[in-house]
């Protein structure tokens, strides 16, 4: 196993120059599927939640992964603080030479706990974080006296010197408060990551779509992001994501870019883009994808990965694939699995993606007509 001394930059410096043989520069591990929430909006159901491996096993297959090259792991849940497992894996993994980030709704968070965390030398923490007002922040997690606990943990981290990124997801809750909140993330000098993409449930159930955007609060909410966020020129983290919707005003992304790369999923999971590890230990090229029976226990890491590239580059794009001539697919942000969740069948056209697509082509063409593009 590699051995490095904890250096907070590290990742960033990595990220996109070195090659790992295939294997995913990133692997998201959910710890857990508990929570101490029940968010509104929340993709996992309550059959998910089954029991988990433990800390032996989710250092082994760490130790493989950084075996493998991998060179950052997202630590997420459900809520990863509920394992008090988590200081000890944590600092596991930094040992074995990851990166290390953990996602959290940050309401466990408590003076022992932001110690802990800094001790395991953690890269970075992601805390979610949906309204500025108190009881529409209580309604969409279900817990009374949420927010206060929540904004207590923020005090904590803060008074700390804890670095954190706040991670708010857009939704009819909170649509009138992207503004405040990036300038609430301003405030406590963090960044914010804003999302806008809301998958159904990973049972298939469409129960927490009442709360995503309409087509048209979609396109809206995709550009006031960009318009706050073009001051600060986003750049791709260590994480590897974009900040927020950057990407989303460009052109030629989506399923035209799965489409001309000849990939299933345009985002190329299952290739060398990402792997996901689910609390049981079943792989997955997605977070929404349930796993394919792939277990890293069984199979182990390195196996478990060239059975998941198979299954992924087994998978083909039918004739009957919608997509495939669709004068929309260069500004048309749905993908395969967005729309096998919500609708059963991976080939098809949801009206929901088509109208995002038609407002987002007849800005593009409006901006390229006044040569601002
Ligand atoms: S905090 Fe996350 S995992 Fe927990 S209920 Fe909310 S969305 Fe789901
Ligand atoms: S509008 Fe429908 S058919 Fe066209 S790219 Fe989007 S999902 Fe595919």
């Amino acid at each position: 196993m590699r051995e490095i001394a904890y250096n907070k930059g590290l990742g960033e410096s990595w990220y996109g120059k070195l090659t790992t043989d295939g294997f995913p520069q990133t692997v998201l591990l959910e710890l857990t599927y508990r929570c101490n929430l029940d968010c509104r909006h929340c993709y996992l159901t309550k059959d998910s939640r089954e029991k988990e491996i433990g800390a032996a096993d989710v250092k082994n297959i760490i130790r493989q992964i950084a075996d493998l090259g991998c060179l950052h792991l997202i630590v997420t849940g459900g809520e990863p603080l509920m394992r008090p497992d988590i200081f000890e894996i944590l600092y596991y993994a930094r040992r074995a030479g990851l990166t290390t980030h953990l996602f959290t709704n940050g309401l466990l968070i408590d003076s022992d706990k932001v110690m802990a965390l800094k001790n395991t030398g953690l890269t970075s923490l992601e805390v979610s974080f949906y309204s500025l007002d108190e009881r529409r922040y209580d309604f969409l997690v279900r817990r009374k006296g949420a927010f206060r606990k929540l904004m207590n943990s923020i005090e904590l981290l803060k008074k700390n010197d804890m670095e954190f990124v706040l991670k708010a997801l857009i939704l009819r809750t909170n649509f009138d408060e992207i503004a405040d909140l990036k300038k609430f993330a301003d405030g406590l000098d963090a960044k914010i990551r804003m999302g806008i993409m809301l998958a159904a449930k990973k049972d298939g159930s469409r129960s927490n779509l009442s709360l995503r955007l309409t087509p048209q609060e979609t396109f809206e909410a995709i550009n006031i992001i960009d318009a706050l966020y073009i001051a600060e020129k986003s750049e791709t983290d260590y994480t590897g994501h974009r900040d927020n919707t950057r990407f989303l005003n460009q052109a030629g992304q989506g399923e035209d870019k799965g489409h001309r790369d000849g990939y299933f999923f345009p985002c190329r999971a299952g290739r060398n883009k990402s792997l996901v590890i689910d609390p049981c230990g079943g792989l997955s090229p997605c977070l929404y994808l349930a796993s394919p029976g792939i277990s890293a226990l069984t199979a182990g890491i390195k196996k478990g990965w060239k059975e998941i590239k198979r299954y992924t580059e087994a998978l083909v794009r039918p004739e009957s694939y919608k997509c495939n001539d669709c004068y929309l697919k260069s500004f048309c942000l749905s993908c395969p699995v967005l729309k096998q969740l919500e609708s059963g069948d991976m080939s098809g056209c949801l009206p929901f993606y088509r109208e995002i697509a038609e407002l987002r082509k007849a800005e593009f063409e409006r901006k390229n007509a006044a040569g601002r593009v």
